[in-house]
């Protein structure tokens, strides 16, 4: 089955073979991988799908991969929760949780960019891949060059935090910290990889990159049992991960496994600290301002993001929205989620909830309609976060009488 007609671009719909290039040489819009749906329809149905591996690559048809995954074989079908507890405590009828916390092997959604990224590079005969990242691009792509046995060149901004930094040195990568802002990180990497005949997965593979994004809504809509929620709401740094979870309930229908007709609402979630798109949508403009980010929530704080252009034009689509989380409301997000349902997300999680949350309490998102949240990213790389936050442990030494008194002391604190 010949299921790729190469690259198009996005803004002029220009044809470019398939190749690790992302703009367009005429009129320098970003490049797209292009499918041949007509030859897909009837081949990719949902029984089609069920038969395939409980990961990512359940979808592989609807993915840029022509020959074998060489990395990443069990990235993806993450837990789909439904979360009563969360929801009884928003007001809500039906809420549920994606859970890419639990993302195999580096605990965010970012393994699913970077396994098709990475086998891309493989395809086209690469023997290095790099990236530049705010943290969770930079685990993954460090993972995931190990089991491809393939040399790493990671770019991050210098002052990451520390759970990141060693969760990327663990698969011996070559890590260059730079002084600046990720934006400056990634206009570094822009000008290394004119030069130097690396796979940067987010620069010349951006194309093929994101694509493994579209794997997060594919699940979203299978475990729904082949629904579409009513709202979804997605944390956004670089604007793709929303833009293509948009694009493959898009897909889904034009192939014919949605019932219904397609009425999603996106919603973009971001740190007031660094909001760019969500700002764009407050002010209902497609004119992104740059901000230079000043936030908590590290793995979102792109400033001027490359998809942000997508990811307002994806919420204005399909009907959403968008808020801002100032850190205080970040870690509230955190820990709400964390009692409720038992899940320690990251700060991108702490954004997401508080975001959906504060649509709910505007009505922006009615209490009685579905919502899938977005969690994205592991919390215990991100502990710093809450290291001033939590410190009601009881402390003793080891005798019952101790223990007693303690037990006493914590009940009448609490009558
Ligand atoms: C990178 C990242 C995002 C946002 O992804 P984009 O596709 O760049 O918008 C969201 N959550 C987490 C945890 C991330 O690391
Ligand atoms: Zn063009």
């Amino acid at each position: 089955m010949e299921k790729l007609n190469g690259l198009r671009c996005r803004e002029c719909g220009r044809h470019y073979p398939a190749a690790p290039v992302h703009v367009c040489e005429f009129c320098f819009g970003p490049l797209e991988v292009d499918y041949r749906y007509d030859a897909l329809k009837g081949v990719v149905t949902r029984e089609s799908i069920a038969t395939g591996p409980p990961s990512m690559w359940r979808y592989k048809d609807l993915l840029p991969i022509d020959g074998d995954i060489a990395v990443g074989h069990h990235v993806g079908f993450t837990p789909l929760i439904r979360a009563r507890n969360l929801a009884d405590e928003l007001g809500c009828r039906e809420v549920w949780v994606k859970n890419d916390s639990v993302c195999h092997p580096s605990w965010s959604f970012k393994d699913r960019v970077v396994a098709v990224a990475v086998t891309k590079a493989r395809e086209f005969g690469f023997d290095t891949v790099a990236c530049a990242s705010t943290g969770n691009l930079a685990n993954s792509v460090a993972a995931h060059a190990a089991e491809g046995r393939l040399k790493s060149y990671i770019f991050i901004p210098a002052d990451l935090e520390q759970g990141k930094v060693i969760a990327t040195l663990v698969y011996s990568p070559t890590l260059v910290a730079v002084h600046g802002t990720y934006d400056e990180v990634n206009r570094l990497c822009s000008e290394i990889a004119d030069k130097y005949r690396w796979a940067f997965v987010n620069v010349n593979f951006r194309p093929y990159y994101s694509e493994g994004s579209k794997s997060y809504g594919f699940e979203i809509v299978e475990q729904l049992g082949w629904r579409t929620p009513a709202h979804i709401v997605v944390p956004c740094a670089g604007g793709s991960l929303i833009t293509k979870i948009w694009k493959a309930l898009k897909e889904l229908k034009i192939l014919g496994l949605l019932d219904e007709r397609l009425k999603t609402k996106m919603h973009a979630a971001q740190a007031l600290g660094c909001g760019p798109i969500v700002t764009m949508i407050k002010n209902d403009t497609d004119v992104l301002v740059p901000v230079r980010p000043n936030t908590i929530a590290k793995s979102l704080a792109i400033g001027n993001p490359a998809d942000g252009y997508y990811a307002y034009k994806t919420t204005k689509e399909s009907g959403g929205s968008g808020e801002h989380a100032t850190d205080e409301e970040i870690v509230e997000g955190m820990l709400l989620l964390a009692r409720t349902e038992g899940i320690f997300t990251e700060t991108a999680g702490g954004v997401t909830v508080a975001a959906a949350r504060k649509l709910i309490e505007r009505g922006v998102i009615p209490r009685d309609e579905s919502i899938v949240i977005c969690i994205t990213g592991n919390g215990l790389k991100t502990p710093d976060a809450l290291q001033d936050r939590l410190d009601a442990h009881v402390k003793i030494n080891p005798s019952l009488s101790a223990f007693d008194r303690a037990l006493a002391d914590l009940k009448s604190q609490t009558t």
